[in-house]
């Protein structure tokens, strides 16, 4: 799993200047709210930007050690998405609908949610740059913007998502293709992957592969699939005790599991998927597709 908050500075607040004195001119004006997006103070104790799982549960625990008012949350969107159910949504087991709540409903009472998208970290300075220019100064400063998708860096993507038989588990906007390119499925490849990069959840693309195994089997279909986890790792996990249990299912449910290949490109109209051979740079092979799955990299914001 990729870490989900990183604690970046804790400079003590007399270096902060005018900005202290002006958050504190203003703290009166503003009134410590459940949840409702509000007009940025200057300056806050604790400053946690991103409320995804990692911002606010981080909000949470410090608003217990600290009192409410001296935290709060940026963050632009409405909704908050809870990403695990993906796995389920990709495999039929649960809506879409079910993984989100209202971002309101979610930050905990007394943290403030400064409605706004980051746009510049200044950590010598203890502060962060919001939309419109706004500055807001920190004490303690917590980052949980998640990780960004980069379809972009294989080629074909993410246009090849307009494509039925092409999906990915990790983006809101494809996750429901799998279910739809499941129940579709009648015969050939499945081919599940697993990124070069780093990556939300390591255990996913195998979740989904297990998943989509059983619906295939309970539909009669397994027969007719072959189903394929090309992996850029060289071994099914990290872990020597759950690899040598994984590898056991990974038999028993005959999947082919290929060590270090890495997607770098999908053609659509053929119907392929290429892949580099990490142990032989500039060998790739080529694979007919029903389904890719897990497509992702890492960018900050
Ligand atoms: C399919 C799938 C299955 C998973 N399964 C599991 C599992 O079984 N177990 C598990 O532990 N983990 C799982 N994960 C991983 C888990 O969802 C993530 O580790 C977790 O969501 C990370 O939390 P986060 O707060 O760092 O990022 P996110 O939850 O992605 O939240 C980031 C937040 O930052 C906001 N943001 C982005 N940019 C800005 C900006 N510039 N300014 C302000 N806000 C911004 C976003 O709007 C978002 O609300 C899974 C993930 C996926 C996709």
């Amino acid at each position: 799993m990729t870490p989900l908050v990183m604690v970046v500075s804790c400079r003590p607040i007399r270096f902060l200047g005018s900005f202290l004195q002006q958050g504190t001119q203003q703290a009166s004006k503003f009134q410590l709210h459940t949840g409702t997006p509000c007009a940025a103070k200057d300056y806050y104790e604790f400053l946690v930007l991103g409320g995804g799982s990692g911002g606010i549960t981080m909000s949470s625990r410090i608003k217990k050690k600290v009192g409410a008012g001296k935290v709060a949350i940026v963050e632009p969107s409405e909704k908050h998405f809870y990403q695990p159910i993906w796995t389920l949504v990709g495999a039929g087991a649960k809506k879409l609908s079910s993984s989100s709540r209202s971002m309101e409903k979610v930050i905990p009472s007394g943290v403030e949610w400064i409605k706004s998208r980051v746009r510049e970290l200044d950590p010598d300075k203890n502060r962060i740059r919001i939309d419109e220019g706004k500055e807001i100064a920190y004490k303690y400063l917590i980052i949980a913007l998640g990780i960004k998708l980069e379809f972009e860096k294989i080629k074909g993507l993410p246009e090849g998502f307009r494509y039925p038989k092409i999906g990915s588990n990790y983006s809101l906007v494809t996750v429901e293709k799998t279910w739809k390119a499941l129940q579709g499925f009648k015969e050939g490849n499945a081919i599940f992957t697993f990124p070069n990069t780093p990556i939300k959840c390591a255990g996913a693309p195998q979740k989904i592969m297990y998943l989509a195994d059983a619906y295939l089997r309970k539909t009669g279909k397994r027969e007719n699939a072959n189903i394929i986890f090309n992996t850029s790792l060289g071994a099914i996990f990290g872990v020597k005790k759950y690899a040598e249990a994984l590898e056991e299912i990974i038999k028993a449910r005959n999947i082919n599991v290929n060590y270090r290949q890495n997607l770098i490109e999908v053609l659509p109209e053929k119907h392929e998927a290429v892949f580099e051979d990490l142990d032989n740079p500039g060998k790739t092979n080529v694979i007919s597709l029903l389904s890719l799955e897990y497509l992702t990299t890492q960018f900050p914001w």
